[in-house]
């Protein structure tokens, strides 16, 4: 299931080594939550394994498992935190379906009834937005 083509450069494998940043909100022992750095709604959360996974194609049945897991646990809790009214998951896989970071995760999108969302990964958040943001949700999770 490997990918010999996964690059443990990807800026989420950054982030799960600890050598680049992020607003965290969830951690177990296969999965990391946190959130968007450029968020198309407030409040949009990422949620990946910690194996070095390109895609679902790529992906141990149990890891996928154990990622969707999280991802209920954290897309209840960003729904609490933001009051959504609706949740959408979203999850790319290739360049053509338009993932631009290459480790596999799942988007959690807390949607507003009438609020469009924002363009995919362009416009960075303020940082202290993103923190504030993080905090709502740990405190969603109780953690
Ligand atoms: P994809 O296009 O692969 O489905 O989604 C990648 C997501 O990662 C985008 O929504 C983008 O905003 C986000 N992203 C890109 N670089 C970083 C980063 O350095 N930190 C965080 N937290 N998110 C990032």
């Amino acid at each position: 299931m490997s990918d010999p083509n996964y690059d443990p450069n990807n800026i989420f494998a950054k982030i799960l080594r600890g050598e680049a940043p992020a607003h965290k909100v969830y951690e177990d022992e296969w999965c990391l939550g946190f959130m968007d750095v450029m968020p198309q709604t407030p409040g949009h959360t990422l949620v990946i394994p910690k194996d070095p996974t390109t895609d679902v194609f790529h992906a141990d049945p149990e890891i996928l498992g154990r990622t969707m897991q999280a991802v209920q646990k954290v897309a209840t809790a960003v729904q609490a935190a933001f009051a959504a009214q609706g949740i959408m998951l979203v999850q790319l896989n290739g360049k053509a379906a338009g993932q631009t970071v290459f480790h596999l995760h799942v988007h959690i999108l807390p949607r507003q009834s009438g609020v469009d969302m924002r363009m995919h990964a362009q416009d960075m958040a303020d940082p202290e937005v993103l923190a504030d943001h993080a905090s709502r949700v740990r405190d969603a999770l109780g953690s």
